[in-house]
């Protein structure tokens, strides 16, 4: 379960920042990774249901993901290129490596602070 210890790394991040903000609850929460990040959307949106579930600071956020589509860097012909299935080198077929849009990244996290 990848997925689910990447929503928990990025859960304590948000309830540092919640803290911070002396925040309540969180709203929302948008976050973004590569197509080729070997991250499942579903496998994640999975993970964060269950993660809620367990958390009463994120009881009632919603989750929102952008998939970037990825770059990558072939090592042999020294191109980038944008796979639009597996990520290999259009001209050599070898796999390339990650150059952008690879890691999940919290974009935008919405907080409810009371007063
Ligand atoms: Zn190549």
């Amino acid at each position: 379960m990848h997925e689910a210890s990447l929503v928990m790394a990025m859960g304590e991040e948000i309830a540092r920042l919640a803290k911070e903000q002396g925040a309540k609850k969180v709203l929302r929460v948008v976050v973004s990774f590569g197509q080729w990040s070997g991250i499942e959307k579903e496998a994640f949106c999975f993970a964060f249901e269950a993660f809620k579930k367990d958390s009463p600071l994120f009881k009632e956020a919603d989750l929102e993901i952008e998939l970037i589509p990825a770059v990558y860097f072939c090592p042999l012909c020294q191109q980038e290129f944008s796979p639009e299935e597996a990520p290999l080198c259009p001209r050599c077929k070898l796999p390339g490596l990650p150059s952008k849009g690879g890691e999940l990244e919290i974009k935008k996290v919405e907080f409810l602070v009371e007063d």
